[in-house]
């Protein structure tokens, strides 16, 4: 038996067969003896990468307009461009190596040199580069880089995971394991939304040879145990059927009201990322949706999802929440969760770069398709549209006339919409926090980011797995914040929630019920220990 010590994610247990996920790791070099069939697969893929592209191309036009399509046209031309596929070319004939490596390598370097360069046009390119490579690899490796899936669900280990790899990856996935990762990332966030037990910063002794083998994640101590002995195994099995029982126990408090023993009622809500968290969202009787993370919607595509499509899943799930508030928050990408099908600047600080309203805002054609399907949605329920990442009262009031604009223009064209839907922001800046007397006479609500508003507050990037000592378990500033913004939001009428993961640690609900927060926003799983939670307060 090996034990591996991380951190946990998501309190529960599982048990099952480990597939180790390498998707994120280089390319080894291999010595081939037949050159002439390396460079044939190469030729294979390019004419996979090119179909790929003609196609996201096409219908890129539909979604983000020609001028930012046209990127999907630069890129088929570097397939074929002579620097590059000359040196992929010239290191599987003259290194002989495999088809993959020299792939790599070419697009490394290339890359490399193009960052160098002052242009800021040619720097650009350098990312474009490197996505061609990666999906020539792919098609070189004939899938996405997804492991073959065992007939039985099973736990995904890998040395880390980017959130869109998470959320493409899930699909019969018991648990994460996660040789690295930080508990505070999207990718965290995104296991406990989806109730996966997982764990994270296991260290390097998680490699590729522990697939196939027996695994227990324990989420509660951060433990991974593979191979476990017998004794380990049942008492692993006990501890999975103990929280089995609790689970059991708090079905009870299904159909009860959210309030505390005082008689002070609260909206406990769910925070989903998927049509699938809004079904978990309905199963844990939550009383309305909080936070709908709509990136899912871009990370998962190959291109911008077009109006139709979004249309249609916001429907889903306004009409599956039956009546029930659904708050969706528009687009939050950018920094961790960069989409390759957007050609961005190469940043030094994604975290406090082209992000969320700022992508939106520079970009007013994607933002804008968003809001035409949420709109349109909105006649299916009880909508809110909220904005991410707001640091000034300009750019909501940038936002709200782009709301007119969207508004007026499907009026024009006598779109049937929903005009009178309440707009909100996410108070996750410390800009926003100081200003929300200002902020709260442009909206109808807030809901507190704390994850975010976090990692600007104590400047603790929260993707960095390493600065675990430095936050404050006590969250002191944050939480000073925090009470700035229910007073200003009070004085101005509206109602404030809190929608980070702070809001189902329930070491801090009795605090917030004494802020007077209106509304606990927690992944679909945490509902019901809320529940319990706020009816003995
Ligand atoms: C937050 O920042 O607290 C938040 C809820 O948004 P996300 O975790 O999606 O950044
Ligand atoms: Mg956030």
């Amino acid at each position: 038996m090996v034990t591996l010590q991380g951190k946990g994610v998501y309190r529960d247990i599982c048990i099952g067969r480990l597939v180790y996920y390498g998707g994120n790791h280089e390319t080894p070099r291999l010595v081939v003896e037949d050159c002439q069939a390396q460079l044939q697969r190469y030729e294979t893929a390019i004419q996979t990468a090119r179909r790929q592209l003609a196609d996201l191309y096409e219908r890129s036009i539909r979604t983000v307009g020609e001028a930012n399509a046209a990127i999907f046209q630069v890129q088929e031309l570097l397939l074929t461009d002579e620097k590059f596929s000359g040196a992929v070319r010239r290191m599987i004939r003259e290194e002989s190596v495999n088809a993959e490596y020299a792939v790599q390598e070419a697009g490394k370097r290339i890359a490399e040199e193009l960052e160098a360069v002052e242009d800021a046009y040619v720097r650009e390119r350098a990312g474009d580069v490197q996505d061609v490579a990666g999906r020539l690899l792919a098609a070189l490796r004939g899938s996405a880089g997804i492991p073959e899936r065992p007939g039985e669900p099973f736990i995904l280990a890998a040395e880390d995971l980017l959130p869109s790899q998470a959320a493409q990856l899930s699909e019969g996935v018991l648990g994460f394991a996660l040789g690295r990762g930080s508990t505070h990332s999207h990718t965290a966030v995104l296991a406990r939304s989806m109730g996966l037990p997982s764990v994270m910063k296991l260290g390097p002794g998680l490699g590729p040879e522990c697939s196939g083998k027996l695994a227990v994640v324990d989420g509660f101590t951060g433990t991974l145990y593979i191979d476990p002995d017998e004794a380990t195994l049942s008492a692993m099995e006990e501890k999975k059927r103990e929280s089995e029982r609790h689970r059991e126990m708090l079905q009870k408090l299904k159909g009860k009201k959210d309030i505390t023993r005082n008689g002070k009622r609260i909206k406990l809500f769910a925070n989903a990322g998927s049509l699938a968290d809004v079904e978990a969202a309905v199963a844990n009787d939550a009383g309305g949706i909080g936070l709908l993370r709509s990136e899912v919607l871009y990370l998962d595509s190959a291109a911008a999802p077009d109006e139709e499509s979004q249309f249609f899943f916001y429907r889903q799930a306004l009409q599956r929440m039956g009546g029930r508030e659904v708050v969706i928050r528009t687009f939050d990408i950018g920094a961790d969760k960069r989409v390759p099908w957007l050609a961005t600047e190469k940043e030094e600080n994604p975290a406090m770069g082209m992000r969320a309203i700022r992508l939106g805002l520079e970009r007013p054609q994607l933002l804008k398709t968003q809001l035409r399907a949420l709109y349109r949605a909105g006649l299916y329920g009880k909508l809110g549209i909220m904005y991410p990442m707001i640091t000034s009262v300009e750019e909501v009031q940038s936002l709200r006339a782009l709301e007119q604009q969207v508004r007026r223009e499907l009026e024009r064209e006598g779109v049937r919409f929903a005009d009178r839907v309440p707009t909100g922001i996410m108070i996750e800046t410390p800009a926003a926090a100081l200003l929300s007397d200002q902020l709260a006479r442009e909206v109808d609500f807030f809901s507190v980011g704390t994850n975010d508003l976090t990692q600007y507050t104590l400047a603790l990037d929260r993707q960095n797995d390493t600065l675990e000592r430095f936050r404050d378990p006590e969250c002191i500033a944050v939480l000073r914040l925090v009470e700035m913004t229910v007073k200003n939001a009070h004085a101005a009428g509206i109602q404030v929630g809190i929608c980070g993961e702070i809001a189902a640690d329930t070491a801090f609900t009795e605090r917030f019920l004494k802020m007077g927060i209106d509304e606990l926003s927690v992944p679909p799983g945490m509902i019901l220990t809320l529940r319990q939670r706020i009816r003995e307060i």
